[in-house]
């Protein structure tokens, strides 16, 4: 896929958007928005949302200010870490004043780190221009189905405007405002990652309709993660023995979106508080106990 200057310098330090970046630049995570306005059937919500991370994992939640603390901890002992990413432990925009406050505070102390957002996508059409204003230019956005009936079996219920949508009616609206998302941010020239978990026997072979839709709206990049289904995970909300794909499955998914859009195949399915380059994990080293002792030594 051939990618003019400007945009390869706009991915050239972030991790996630560039292979070549992977190896050398690093990416954290603040786990600061915990409520989610839908159910997906492979949620299990004791733990992080699993649409961006492994599941099985609890982050610790952390108020706007402690992240911003610890961004800046970060920052300054680690020059690698171009990326500060919100992605849960909920759907960031179901907690959007803790998320843009704690952009805010980052965009104010440290204006060269890179902002990144990941979310179900039901309430992006709503905070396109604070994203823009932001200056967050990544947004990730995990789209399961562009086939409401196919939703139905992932999604349970959806949480919009204080009424609570079942089935298929629920799935209509967030395939509808998920669809609007894409092209606001399309039309915002922000980059837009798009997320999908690889369901066997419920949307395994529809993604690869769903990555011709998103290649035709604009999206830069598609990242198929396997559903990751174990016992140690506990019970998912609405997949009782649901298995995930193999990896065969999984590549030979990939290698029949791959036509003509970049598809993401170095995604290590981190936690919601990662931290460091991608596949490896430096959270303990910069839990909640440890980092709010640190002082911030950040150089803009
Ligand atoms: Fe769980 Fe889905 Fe909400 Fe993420 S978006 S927290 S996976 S219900
Ligand atoms: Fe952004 Fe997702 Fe990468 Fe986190 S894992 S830095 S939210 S693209």
């Amino acid at each position: 896929v051939e990618m003019d200057e400007k945009l390869q310098e706009r991915i050239a330090k972030h991790p996630c958007y560039s292979e070549d970046a992977h190896h050398h630049y690093a990416r954290m995570h603040v786990a600061v928005a915990p409520a989610c306005n839908i159910q997906c059937n492979y949620c299990n919500r004791k733990y992080d949302c699993a649409n961006e991370s492994r599941p099985g994992v609890v982050s610790e939640l952390l108020t706007p200010e402690e992240a911003a603390h610890k961004a800046l901890v970060i920052g300054g002992k680690i020059p690698q870490m171009t990326v500060v990413g919100i992605a849960g432990p909920g759907d960031p925009l179901a907690n959007p004043d803790k998320t843009f406050r704690t952009f805010e505070l980052i965009a104010e102390q440290a204006p060269d780190i890179k902002l990144c957002l990941s979310t179900n996508g039901l309430m992006l059409p709503d905070y396109i221009d604070r994203i823009k204003q932001l200056n967050i230019d990544h947004v990730t956005i995990t789209i399961n189905m562009v086939d409401p009936e196919i939703g139905a079996k992932i999604y349970p219920w959806v949480h919009y405007k204080r009424r609570r949508y079942r089935g298929i009616e629920g799935a209509r609206i967030l395939h509808e405002r998920q669809m609007e998302g894409l092209q606001a941010l399309k039309e915002a020239d922000i980059l837009c990652k798009v997320n999908s978990v690889m369901i066997p026997g419920i949307n395994d072979h529809h993604l690869v309709e769903v990555n011709r839709v998103i290649r035709e709206k604009g999206a830069f990049l598609h990242n198929i993660m396997p559903l990751i289904s174990a016992p140690e995970h506990g019970t998912h909300f609405g997949l009782t023995g649901q298995r995930g794909p193999t990896p065969k499955e999984l590549k030979e998914l990939q290698d029949n979106c791959s036509g003509n859009m970049k598809m993401m195949r170095h995604c290590r399915q981190c936690r919601a508080d990662a931290v460091g380059l991608l596949g490896e994990d430096r959270s303990q080293e910069f839990s909640k106990d440890k980092f709010l002792e640190m002082t911030p030594e950040y150089d803009v």
